[in-house]
C-alpha cells in the first residue's frame, strides 16, 4: 500500500493522531478480545510503522488485554483506537475506522474466523484464516 500520512480520532473529538508512512497490512480480526474490546462482530485494523504514530490531542487510557498486549481507547466516549503487541514494537495497529479516511486502507484478509460469531457473513470474497497470520491477537 502507498506512504501515507493519516489523521484519525475518537468519537467525541478529544483524542486526535496522526500516522504517517507505510500501511503495511490492513485486515478485519473476528477475535473474541477484538470483538469485547469493539462491542461488535469483527473489528478492522491498519497496521503502520509505530514510530510514525504520534497523538496530536488528549491522552488516550490503556488497558492490556494479555501480558504481551496493550490497547488504548479514549476515556472520554471509549472508542478503541490501538493495538501493539511486545513482540513487534516495530508496529502498531490502529483501529481502520478512527481513521478519518478509512476507504483508503481496504481490508486484505479476515483473521480468527475460529471465534467468529455464527451470524456474522461478511461476503466480500476475501480471504479467510481460522487464527492470524502474524500470531496471538489477545
Ligand atoms: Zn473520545
Ligand atoms: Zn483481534
Amino acid at each position: 500500500m502507498p506512504a501515507v500520512s493519516s489523521e484519525g480520532g475518537c468519537l467525541c473529538g478529544a483524542i486526535r493522531y496522526r500516522v504517517d508512512g507505510p500501511c503495511s497490512n490492513s485486515m478485519i480480526c473476528h477475535c473474541r478480545t477484538c470483538r469485547r474490546v469493539g462491542a461488535a462482530p469483527a473489528v478492522a485494523w491498519a497496521t503502520f510503522p509505530a514510530s510514525q504514530f504520534t497523538i496530536q490531542r488528549g491522552r488516550p487510557l490503556e488497558y492490556r488485554s494479555s501480558a504481551s498486549v496493550r490497547r488504548t481507547f479514549c476515556g472520554e466516549c471509549g472508542t478503541a483506537l490501538t493495538y501493539a503487541h511486545s513482540d513487534e514494537p516495530e508496529f502498531i495497529d490502529v483501529t481502520t475506522c478512527s481513521l478519518d479516511e478509512p476507504d483508503a486502507f481496504p481490508p486484505t484478509h479476515h483473521s480468527w474466523l475460529s471465534h467468529d460469531v455464527a451470524w456474522v457473513k461478511f461476503g466480500d470474497g476475501l480471504p479467510t484464516f481460522p487464527r492470524s497470520r502474524y500470531g496471538d491477537p489477545a
